[in-house]
């Protein structure tokens, strides 16, 4: 927190030397990429936000973690391009950021002070608001299937805990051994915190967000938006984020926008992130671009809470908003290929 602070700090001053306007700019607070004229469909995905430090691009993680986010954006165009729907695109996209060990999802989530990986995910329509989530499952192997599951299976919107993984089960869905999440890189991430922390969990923010999320319009014409976590490191037990949470963590509306965000869940949670974002579009009229802007650089940042959004409008256009110095994305539509980055500042190619 203290050096998320200093560093921001440290840019402010610097952007003033060097004539810019704002100290989020330097973290490449949007981008809005090419999608073609008229796309028939569009995908757009995160892996999450964080890091005081863009992340060096030379490493192997960056090159597969960048492999992976291809891969996602073409799981969700196969479907897509066959005319499947956005929850079946979206479901396939996260599915493979949940089975790869470089996202904070699925295997290779973050660890609660238990040691447990406890999973949230949640997904939503924009065309007629239905909606589903799951909430601290410890069991699910694709949470994200499971959020579907409620959203298309049942008349709720959120089921939690062992209710989550009964569930699913129950559906057929793949449940699995919670030792099947926990890699060494994540256990060594708890350790090091409780070693810096013995006595506190993750209530304050720290730099590690990796959440996956996506935002699609389809060829019907439909927005949809899901997001999937593990939440945060050391996070307390029982604690359950904005991720799963509809208004906050993912919203999806064909009358305004579909959004995906990552970040401190507290923050999005109490300014209900994705549904405001939505209703300037809708209610007031501002571009995606500003409405999203409004939200986590003018509203949360000030307030210290950290993270990004990807949002899509009706059209398919597509914004990316990160106060952090690295947000791993990807964008690809009828007419465009994959694109993908992983600093704020890069460049989507
Ligand atoms: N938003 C998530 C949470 O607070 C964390 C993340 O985005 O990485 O649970």
């Amino acid at each position: 927190m203290k050096t998320i602070i200093q560093t921001r700090f440290l840019i402010a001053i610097l952007s003033v030397f060097a004539g810019a306007v704002q100290a989020a700019e330097n973290y490449g607070a949007t981008e809005v990429p090419d999608v073609g004229k008229s796309p028939r469909w569009v995908i757009a995905i995160h892996g999450g936000a964080g890091g005081t430090e863009p992340a060096d691009l030379g490493t192997e993680k960056a090159s597969r973690t960048r492999d992976d986010l291809r891969e996602a954006l073409e799981a969700g165009a196969a479907i897509l391009e066959n005319g499947g729907t956005g929850a079946e695109a979206i479901e396939a996209a996260l599915r493979v950021m949940e089975d790869s060990v470089h996202f904070n999802a699925g295997r290779g989530a973050v660890l609660d002070e238990h040691g447990v990986a406890r999973h949230d995910a949640s997904i939503m329509r924009g065309e007629d608001y239905a909606a589903g989530a799951i909430a601290g499952s410890s069991r699910i192997r694709n949470p994200i299937t499971a959020a579907r599951a409620v959203m298309e299976q049942t008349q709720n919107v959120m089921l939690h805990g062992g209710g989550a993984d009964w569930f699913a089960a129950k559906q057929g869905l793949d449940v699995v051994n919670p030792l099947y999440f926990i890699t060494e890189e994540r256990r060594n991430q708890l350790l090091e915190k409780r070693a810096e922390n013995p006595d506190t969990v993750a209530d304050a923010a720290d730099s590690y967000f990796g959440t996956v999320g996506a935002v699609v319009l389809d060829k019907h014409g439909n927005l949809a938006a899901g997001t999937s976590t593990g939440g945060r490191s050391n996070k307390r037990f029982g604690r359950i984020g904005d991720t799963p949470v509809i208004g906050a963590g993912t919203y999806a509306s064909n009358q305004s926008c579909a959004v995906s965000g990552t970040g401190h869940g507290e923050y999005f949670m109490r300014w209900t992130v994705a549904r405001d974002i939505c209703a300037l579009v809708e209610f007031k009229d501002e571009s995606l671009k500003d409405a999203a802007e409004a939200l986590i650089v003018q509203t949360l940042l000030p307030v210290d809470g950290y993270g990004a959004v990807i949002a899509m409008d009706p059209s398919g256009k597509v914004v990316f908003v990160s106060t952090t110095a690295n947000l791993k994305r990807g964008v690809m539509s009828s007419s465009t290929p994959a694109r993908v980055a992983i600093n704020a500042a890069e460049e989507v190619n």
